[in-house]
């Protein structure tokens, strides 16, 4: 599997950070190959991990097995027609897609009738505690595994049935940890009031928030048990969730998951 040559079309933060966990998880350096318009990315890219870089899209899907498409989606249809015209041969790789909203159906409309996995990964991806939704079309199961492999050094992988699905993991796991951070921003707010400075402030809720994550990934009890355990009726955890419960949090968080999926549906 590793003798697979991968390349990757667009090297920016995403790119980045699948290539990090690559490395991290012993892909071969000289097997991975960035082709980004701007060569600032690049030779910071390389002189970190020792790939192989060029400003030419063209140059690294001829050499590649895999092709990933890591370009934002407006450049998408750009970069397709690019590949379509000057290598037509790449129809016969295999394509990893990262954007978001282009569907399998845009991607035949662009490409033909590709081999192809969409992935929508997280940014958590950047230290290795990502979530990756995957879903395959036309793909065999050595091209599931293998491109499985390729994101586990971003964190958790999960297949997804249905294409729609994408949308629901982009709820659960894609804009999920912009939830998390502004729950934090709002206790650190709350923590300067009481006259913690801004240093202490973030990093008391950031461990406190790493901490709640670790007990929880690492325990079988369900959040609502672990929050039972720290909830004593009457305490002072007690009050702060009765408040929560008053102002209607779980609405408020089904609404806001819904909104991003609604927008999901919109951009696709
Ligand atoms: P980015 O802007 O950091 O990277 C895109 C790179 O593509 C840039 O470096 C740009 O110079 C390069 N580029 C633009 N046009 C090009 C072309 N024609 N040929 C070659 N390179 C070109 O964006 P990103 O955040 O890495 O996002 C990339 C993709 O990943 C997007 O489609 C996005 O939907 C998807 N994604 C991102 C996240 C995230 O959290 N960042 C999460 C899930 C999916």
């Amino acid at each position: 599997m590793i003798d697979n040559t991968v390349a990757f079309i667009g090297a920016g933060n995403m790119a980045q950070c699948i290539i990090g966990g690559m490395i991290k998880q012993g892909y071969p350096a000289e097997n991975i190959i960035a082709a980004n318009r701007n060569a600032e990315k690049l030779k910071a890219l390389k002189s970190q991990y020792q790939i192989e870089t060029t400003t030419d899209n063209i140059e690294a899907v001829t050499k590649a097995d895999v092709i990933v498409l890591a370009v934002k989606p407006q450049m998408m249809a750009e970069v397709c027609q690019q590949l379509i015209e000057q290598a037509p041969e790449c129809q016969e790789k295999l394509f990893i897609s990262v954007a978001a909203g282009i569907s399998v159906e845009r991607f035949e409309q662009m490409l033909g009738q590709v081999r192809i996995i969409r992935a929508m990964p997280n940014t958590p991806a950047l230290v290795g505690l990502g979530v990756t939704g995957l879903f395959p079309s036309r793909c065999s199961v050595y091209e599931q595994s293998f491109t499985e492999k390729l994101f586990v050094g971003t964190g958790k992988t999960v297949w997804l049935e249905k294409e729609q699905d994408i949308n629901a993991i982009i709820a659960v796991t894609g804009s999920a940890p912009a939830y998390f951070f502004y729950f934090m921003q709002a206790m650190q707010q709350v923590a300067q009031e009481l006259g913690f400075d801004e240093n202490q402030a973030k990093a008391m809720v950031a461990q406190t928030a790493l901490g709640a994550a670790t007990m929880a990934s690492q325990s079988d009890l369900s959040f609502e048990a672990l929050r039972a355990q720290v909830t004593s009726k009457g305490g002072t955890t007690h009050e702060a969730i009765e408040t929560f419960k008053q102002h209607k949090l779980e609405t408020m968080v089904k609404d806001a998951m819904y909104a991003a999926i609604r927008r999901a549906e919109e951009m696709a």
